[in-house]
């Protein structure tokens, strides 16, 4: 039996064993074809075969609407958060954001090198450590768009609900929650995601769009930045992340056989309760970092009393088989990812694991 590590990394991050090894099978030769899927043109029948089955199954699992396009992309989420602006975000209007945290400010950054940008509404005065309620979201009159980071995965929030923006449209990063639960794409103008947490390996971004949002690109924006180029050409305007998207094609197999998206959010809060329930009964030993109302069902976020006894943790941790468990360099502390394919085996490890280490540090 292959080694297989308690696999909590934050992105890239842990792939179902079920789709490694049916890669590993089809690696050196796919489909009859006499070569691998990353050998053969990206204009073939069988390529495209996968390329418009992929979309297909995310179209069908995701409840995906017919007047919505699905879009292959490269250049990571941190690319869509220039693309944003540079197709949405004309002269006169406005960029709003909702400050939640880590990437929401990154996401502002970009666009605030492209046009105006407003701050709909933030939590940076309590360090990011709730996603603002959605009374507090005030979207300007002149709004191109809000957007929101769906899940922050730095903090470890979520959002519980989206707003309602009316017809302003709504623009979502999902890269960090994509697939954990089920969602009404109806109330997004666009939502995009690396597919490098929920969906498969880096290296492609899915970008779900409403059709009137894509369907006409600024002029001055360079072909490649534009969505109306792929939009156009069903994302194969040039060579696409071919390997990439085989692999998320075998993910949302993947999600299929678990009983699709549905079945996979239940499977999900089933993981992580295991792990808050550890924090919240540790009588203030773990303190979460996230207010119990913006957690996420993603990535957990949380201290211990010391920095010292923090590094102990990771430590210890991953003597005993525990990955990634470090919290990121910005906000310290741990964080376990516990996405899609992270087994609720993996969370019961830890949450045991919390539990032992309590008791021998408490
Ligand atoms: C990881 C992440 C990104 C950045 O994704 P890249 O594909 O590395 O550019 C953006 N937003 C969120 C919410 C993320 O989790």
């Amino acid at each position: 039996m292959t080694h297989r590590a308690y696999n909590f990394n934050a992105g890239p991050a842990a792939l179902p064993i079920e789709v490694l090894q049916q890669a590993q099978e089809q690696f050196v030769e796919f489909g009859g074809s006499g070569m691998s899927i990353m050998e053969m043109s990206h204009r073939g029948a069988i390529y495209e075969g996968v390329h418009n089955e992929t979309q297909a199954l995310m179209r069908e699992l995701f409840a995906i609407p017919g007047n919505y396009q699905i879009l292959f992309l490269q250049g990571g989420a941190s690319t869509q958060f220039a693309m944003i602006p540079l197709n949405l975000l004309s002269a006169g209007k406005t960029g709003a954001y909702v400050m939640t945290g880590s990437w929401a400010k990154k996401a502002l950054q970009e666009a605030k090198l492209v046009g105006e940008t407003a701050v709909a509404a933030s939590s940076e005065s309590v360090a990011y450590n709730r996603i603002p309620d959605l009374s507090e979201i005030s979207v300007p009159d002149n709004a191109a768009y809000l957007h929101i980071t769906s899940n922050e995965t730095i903090e470890g929030t979520q959002f519980a609900a989206y707003p309602d923006t009316g017809s302003v449209p709504l623009i979502g990063d999902l890269s960090s929650d994509i697939m954990c639960r089920t969602v009404d794409v109806n109330q997004f103008g666009i939502i995009y995601a690396g597919a490098q947490k929920n969906l498969g390996p880096s290296g492609v971004t899915i970008v779900i769009a409403r059709e009137d949002l894509v369907a006409e690109s600024p002029k001055s924006v360079p072909t490649m930045l534009r969505y109306d180029t792929h939009a156009k050409s069903n994302s194969l305007y040039n060579t696409p992340p071919s390997f990439s998207i085989y692999m998320v094609n075998l993910v949302l197999k993947w999600i299929a056989s678990k009983g699709g998206v549905a079945a996979l959010e239940q499977y999900n809060r089933d993981k992580t309760k295991l792990i808050y329930n550890a924090i919240d009964e540790s009588g203030g030993f773990y303190r979460g970092f996230a207010d119990p109302a913006s957690r996420s069902l993603m990535n957990i976020t949380f201290r211990l009393q010391s920095e010292e006894l923090e590094k102990q943790f990771a430590k210890e941790s991953e003597q005993h088989g525990f990955v990634g468990l470090k919290g990121h360099r910005s906000v310290g502390g741990l964080r376990a990812s516990t996405y899609n394919a992270v087994p609720l085996e993996s969370c019961k490890a830890l949450a045991d694991f919390m539990q032992e280490f309590q008791r021998k540090n408490g």
